[in-house]
């Protein structure tokens, strides 16, 4: 096996140790921009889950009893950890995800900015006292840490992806086990070393890697875990959504979109291009808000398509570690097949294939900016979440037509829309089924905003006071004095 000097060989975290599995099992970890193994990450057994669960049970017994305050304090001294290392983390995850540095360096700010945030809510987990019925009695509402959290994230944000579970269950006082992306499993390796680094005691935290589904049917099921967090696809959340159920454990999942973007004939077009091109090709298009299903009033389309197009006429497509380049591969191969798929079935179907529809040589993952007219409502781009770097646009007649576009497939978690109506934006508000809707602006998912969706988009939050909700048990105490 090659690697590079730059990249190392991640391990696992456990009781505050880095070590590498029993057995010494690893996996290869590639560079999508070159294809090479460029290091590897240690592969958990059974035997290592085990004592990641021992590990976190203890964990959560100190943890739970440190006070607030002192938790913050940690978590604070953990986020300025990453701002001082952000330069060599974001060039790690460049060179395992893709996406050029300045995104990545983004993508640690954004993380730390979450940390704190979440670090300063934490000491405002109030339970309450309710009135009584009699005199002598007085009646207490509790919140109290839900127990060891099991965290299973993917690799389109190596670290933000873990942050907010992280966070959520440290500043309630649960310990957490993460099992953190195989395919990109530096940089995340990197965040927990910020928290270690910081003071977090032996046990609160675990780091894990291996396989995934072998991890999740393990970990979900034992009795030490009591609550799961879960991002990625919807039908990899429905099965561990069910195996929670089965074993009444708490979750929360954050899956899949297909993000309706609504151009109204009185949008200010040229503001709606420059808020949303940009952004639909961030990360390649493999976020899980990406607006993918553009749904654009005849009268604006002619100047909004133009506008689409120019803007992918300058962008740069290579290697994230060249700073000329404004998008770089596929973090995984199989986005370019799936990308290749989709583009094949429109064209099928009668669509127009306005910009891209190609992979970019036959080295590394990448893709051109996509932009595809007409394909039909049946077609897979209208239906399935493309993922990568492709948006579909369809003419609407009115804003009743793209609502109803909008809302007719399973999916809602984010959605956006433009238009200089205050009825509009009412209208949308009102109608549109999702977990976040954005009028005239890109999504700006800060700390303090609740982020999740509904429907086949998953449920539970992972930002605002309600992220913390789901990390807390509510226990009543009523005392009569005797
Ligand atoms: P996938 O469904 O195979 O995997 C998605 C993630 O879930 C990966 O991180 C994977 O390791 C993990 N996973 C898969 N099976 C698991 C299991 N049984 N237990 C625990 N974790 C498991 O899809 P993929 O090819 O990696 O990604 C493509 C699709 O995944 C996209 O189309 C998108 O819908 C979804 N996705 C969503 C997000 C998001 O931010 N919501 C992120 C990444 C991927």
């Amino acid at each position: 096996m090659t690697t590079t000097s730059a990249y190392p060989h991640v391990q696992l975290m456990i009781n505050n140790e880095w070590r590498a599995a029993r057995g010494a099992a690893v996996i290869p970890v590639h560079n999508p921009a070159t294809g090479e193994v460029i290091g590897s990450v240690a592969h958990a057994t059974i035997a290592d889950l085990d004592d990641a669960l021992a590990a976190t049970a203890k964990g959560f017994d100190i943890w739970k009893n440190t006070p607030a305050v002192k938790r913050s304090e940690i978590m604070r001294v953990a986020a300025g950890l990453l701002r001082e290392r952000a330069a060599g983390i974001a060039e790690l995850m460049t060179l395992e995800q893709g996406k050029p540095l300045i995104e990545a360096k983004g993508e640690i700010g954004m993380s730390a900015d979450i940390i704190e945030w979440f670090a300063e809510e934490g000491r405002r987990v109030y339970g309450r006292i309710v009135p009584p019925r009699m005199a002598n009695v007085q009646q207490m509402v509790l919140k109290e840490p839900v127990g060891p959290v099991a965290a299973f994230t993917p690799w389109n944000f190596p670290i933000n992806q873990i942050v907010r579970k992280l966070c959520a269950a440290l500043t309630t006082g649960c310990s957490i086990i993460v099992k953190a992306p195989e395919e990109t499993p530096a940089s995340p390796a990197e965040l927990i070393r910020a928290f270690v680094d910081a003071g977090v005691p032996a046990g609160v935290i675990g780091l894990v890697y291996g396989d995934p589904a072998e991890i999740s049917n393990y970990l979900i099921p034992h009795p030490t875990i009591r609550k799961i967090t879960f991002t990625g696809s919807t039908p990899v959340g429905k099965q561990l959504a069910a195996l929670a159920g089965k074993h009444m454990k708490r979750a929360t999942m954050e899956l899949g979109g297909h993000a309706p973007v609504i151009v109204a004939a009185d949008a200010n077009v040229p503001h709606a291009i420059k808020m949303i091109t940009a952004f639909k090709f961030r990360n390649a298009g493999q976020v899980c808000i990406s607006p993918t299903r553009f749904l654009v009033d005849e009268a604006v389309r002619e100047e909004f398509v133009a506008g689409f197009l120019a803007y992918t006429e300058k962008m740069k497509v290579g290697s994230g570690l060249d700073a000329a380049n404004t998008m770089g591969p596929m973090a995984n191969a199989r986005r370019v097949t799936a990308m290749q798929q989709l583009t094949e079935d429109a064209i099928k179907r009668g669509a127009t294939v306005a910009t891209g529809g190609e992979r970019i040589g036959s080295t590394g993952n990448f893709f051109t900016p996509t932009l595809i007219l007409d394909a039909p409502l049946d077609s897979d781009v209208f239906n399935l979440e493309p993922f990568g770097p492709m948006a579909a646009l369809r003419s609407v007649k009115n804003l009743d037509e793209a609502i109803a576009e909008a809302n007719r497939l399973p999916f809602g978690l984010s959605a956006y829309a433009f238009t200089s109506s205050i009825k509009n934006a009412h209208q949308l508000s009102a109608q549109v089924q999702t977990g976040m809707l954005w009028i005239n602006q890109p999504a700006m998912p800060w700390a303090e905003l609740p982020f999740g969706g509904v429907k086949d988009s998953g449920y539970g939050s992972e930002g605002g006071p309600e992220a913390l909700d789901s990390y807390l048990n509510t226990k009543t105490v009523a005392m009569t004095s005797v």
